[in-house]
Formats: C-alpha cells, structure tokens, sequence
C-alpha cells in the first residue's frame, strides 16, 4: 500500500514549507535546518518522488535494510546524504562506516572505538554524532544526560573522532521542549554545534528549540506498518 507519488511530493513540499515557516519565526537564517527524510522501512520506489522533489538527505535506523536499496539509488543521485539514525552494533561498524555519511547514534565507547578504527582502515571520515537519552530512559539508547560530557570528550581525546553534533530521541508522551533544551544545553557546553532533534509530530517545537536537523518520515512518506 505505497503512498501515491503526489502525496509524497506534496507531504514534503509541506514539511519544508513548515520547516521555512519556523525558521522566520524563531528568526532564524532561511536555510538553516536541514530536512532528513526518514526512509526507513519504505521502498526505492518509495524513495523516488522525494529524490525527484530535490531531497538529498536520508535517515535510515537499519544498516542492512540500508545496505539493500540506498547503493542503487545512489548509482541514480550521486549525491545522497545518507545518515544511521538507528543504533549500531559494533560488528556493524565496517559496514556502516562505509555505506553512510553521517552517523547519529554514538552512544557508548565500544561504538565510538569501533567506528574510529573503521574511519581509519577505509580511510573515511563520517560526521558524527552523539545520541543522548534526555528522559534517562531504561529501553532507549543513547548516553545519560550525566554522563554525556564525560563522553564527549572521551569521544575526543580516546578515540581522535570529532562529535558535530548531538542527538536525541524525547520520551514518547512528554512534553519534547525541555528535552530539547537540555540537548541545546549540552552542545553548548561541549562546544558543539549540531542539534539532530524534533520528529514528525514535533519538529516544529525543536526548530523553536534550536535544532539544526530535523528527523522526519511519516510526515512525509505516511504511516509505517507498526512493528518497525
Ligand atoms: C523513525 C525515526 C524518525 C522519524 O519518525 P517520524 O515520527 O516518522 O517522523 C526520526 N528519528 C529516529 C531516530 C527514528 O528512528
């Protein structure tokens, strides 16, 4: 039951109306958030009116779903972004390492090794970042909001790798504006630039909050069937 092509087309002509929207309201610069289009558990076909509609950024949760439809589509828009926003088993690392760009989901030190020695035998250097459990959730990933400085510079001076940004993911039904702040909160301490946060039933909120990546799917390719 694919979403017809011009649902996904409008959908995403809408989220970056959206997103433009919030920009002037928090009074921001036009062009400062960057839209990932969450494919995850959707098509190629899918996929295909959102790279007809100009979108070059993709969130995937899964490496080897990744790995079975982005290096064909890649052949087609060479210049995909394409950012793991799903967490990383550690023998997943030389696989993700070189299928994605980006990586989201640094959240414990095996992982932070395990990508370091990886970027270093492929000779690539992704943009990293650091996923922070904000509502300290015990089925969540990502690092206590206690011990992320720590982290981060472990990240750093153990390991050589250069965090740009953090990410988080708010508990389900809590209000998500406090936790966005503490993520800003945190990245400002540690010096880090990039804010990877807000959804589609909150990316409005975490662009107000000061994100500089929005994570945003069924808003535009519709429902996923539940079990993900
Ligand atoms: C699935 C997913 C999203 C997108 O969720 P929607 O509510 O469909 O927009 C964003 N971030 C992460 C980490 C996800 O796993």
């Amino acid at each position: 039951m694919n979403a017809p092509v011009e649902t996904i087309r409008d959908n995403l002509r809408q989220v970056r109306a959206a997103i433009s929207r919030c920009e002037k309201e928090a009074q921001r610069a036009a062009g400062s958030v960057k839209l990932v289009a969450v494919s995850k558990t959707f098509s190629g076909d899918e996929i295909l009116p959102a790279l007809k509609e100009g979108q070059r950024i993709f969130g995937e949760n899964r490496v080897q779903e990744a790995q079975g439809k982005w290096p064909a589509l890649r052949e087609r828009f060479p210049d995909i972004e394409l950012h793991l926003i799903g967490p990383l088993q550690s023998n997943k690392a030389a696989e993700a390492v070189a299928l994605f760009d980006v990586i989201q989901t640094i959240d414990r030190e095996k992982i932070a090794a395990a990508i370091a020695a990886e970027q270093k035998k492929q000779n690539r250097k992704l943009k990293l970042f650091v996923q922070v459990n904000t509502g300290s959730e015990v089925q969540k990933a990502g690092i206590d909001p206690q011990e992320a400085a720590a982290f981060i510079a472990r990240c750093r001076d153990v390991h050589g790798l250069e965090i740009a940004g953090l990410m988080c993911i708010p508990p389900q039904h809590e209000n998500p504006g406090p936790h966005f702040a503490l993520l800003r909160k945190l990245a400002d301490e540690a010096g880090i630039a990039e804010l990877s946060m807000g959804m589609s039933g909150d990316y409005e909120t975490a662009i107000i909050f000061g994100a500089t990546q929005v994570r945003v799917g069924s808003a535009i390719f519709g429902a996923r069937p539940p079990l993900e």
